[in-house]
């Protein structure tokens, strides 16, 4: 894995950060392995999977394994999770690096794209393995691995030699995998630099490994004089259940700001009441809705995206349907690193202060509108 992207393949796994991923099954009893996957019934015995499994990781947590109908051929949650032969189709725009972070990023961990705010990304692993990931050439145990302690120390000189950078966002993997006291250390060194005011967390840790959201791992995500955003990544209703709620209980009360991040995908949330239910869902839990992504180029993904043209119109019949609360931003990031761009279908056309502004039902209305006689 990572073969072709530029960056060098590493095995150590630093003590400074050990991501509870990474010490295997003994914590929560994830699924990790073809023969684990077939002893759970997700696939059929014999399934010729080894092809994939060899190429990208898996990962299902219990929790994660409980949403899962293996009665179901078409259920969500298998398909956000379980390997499918699919995966071995790859098309000609497909990349590794589907949105161009290696473009813009000037030290191992970072990737600093815009002026004001850098990702910062620690970990390479995380609880699960979506299917249909952006960074799937690059995640997972046989990945990149995790930032060494040289290493992390250089990304964060480098953030406080930035005097631009107004906020760090940690992703990766998945940043949760951290344990508390690691995630603290970071927190700790982070907030040490007056110029970040932002720390954005990017995880599915709250809904996919709910438990490990606690009160020791809320008081690591905050630090006195900074404010913390966290974006919690799901992709259908399923996904709030109790102990998922619980999570964002403690997070709320603790003083954490929570976003969402979907991804728009084919056979999971691609009919206007499953997401429209999902952002409801959201809302109802104190989510706000964020950002609604249209699925990368991302090796072997082919099967779960859709055209730009088919998002447009489920995202426009939202606008009518459900609270404007419950409205995401409906994003592209542009193939070769160009940053995220808002692909919305345009509700204003026109110049020169003569506009056409489109309703939500299709109707079209002169703005300024025509003198009142
Ligand atoms: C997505 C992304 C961000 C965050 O963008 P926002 O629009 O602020 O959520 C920052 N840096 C990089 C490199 C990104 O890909
Ligand atoms: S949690 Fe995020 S980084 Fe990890 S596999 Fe899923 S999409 Fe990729």
């Amino acid at each position: 894995m990572g073969a072709g992207c530029g960056m060098s393949a590493r095995a150590e796994i630093p003590l400074t950060l050990t991501p509870s991923a990474e010490r295997g099954r003994v914590r929560g009893g994830a699924l990790k392995t073809l023969a684990d996957l077939e002893a759970a019934h997700l696939i059929p015995a014999g399934a010729d999977l080894a092809a994939v499994a060899e190429k990208y990781a898996i990962g299902i947590t219990p929790a994660v394994q409980t949403l899962i109908d293996p009665a179901d051929p078409a259920d969500p949650m298998a398909r956000q999770f379980v390997p499918s032969a699919q995966e071995l189709v790859t098309t000609p725009e497909e990349r590794v690096d589907p949105i161009g972070d290696l473009a813009h990023s000037p030290l191992e961990g970072i990737v600093h794209r815009y002026p004001d705010r850098v990702l910062l990304k620690a970990v390479h692993v995380c609880p699960v393995y979506c299917r249909f990931c952006f960074r799937r050439e690059m995640v997972g145990p046989q990945g990149l691995g995790t930032l060494t302690a040289a290493e992390l120390d250089a990304a964060i000189a480098y953030i406080a030699a930035h005097a631009e950078i107004w906020e760090v966002i940690l992703t990766g993997g998945d940043p949760l995998v951290l344990s508390p006291r690691r995630l603290d250390a970071l927190m700790r060194r982070l907030a040490a630099i007056e110029h970040v005011k932002i720390v954005r967390f990017h995880t599915r840790v709250p809904v996919v490994e709910p438990e490990r959201i606690d009160r020791e791992m809320v008081a690591a995500l905050t630090a006195s004089g900074k404010t913390t955003y966290l974006a919690v990544h799901a992709n259908h209703p399923r996904e709030f259940t109790p102990a998922a709620k619980a999570a964002f209980g403690h997070l709320v009360a603790g003083g954490v700001v929570l976003l969402s991040q979907s991804v728009l995908l084919r056979g999971v949330n691609d009919d206007v009441e499953t997401l429209a239910a999902l952002m409801r869902g959201f809302v109802e839990n104190r989510i706000k809705p964020y950002y609604l992504h249209h699925p990368d180029l991302a090796p072997g993904t082919s099967h779960f995206r859709l055209d730009i043209e088919e998002g447009q119109r489920l995202v426009a019949a939202l606008r009518g349907r459900i609270s404007g609360l419950c409205q995401p931003t409906y994003v592209l990031d542009i193939p070769g690193g160009y940053g995220k761009a808002d692909i919305g279908a345009a509700s204003v056309i026109g110049g020169e202060g003569c506009f056409t502004v489109r309703d939500w039902q299709g109707g079209e209305h002169a703005y300024p509108p025509p003198a009142e006689s």
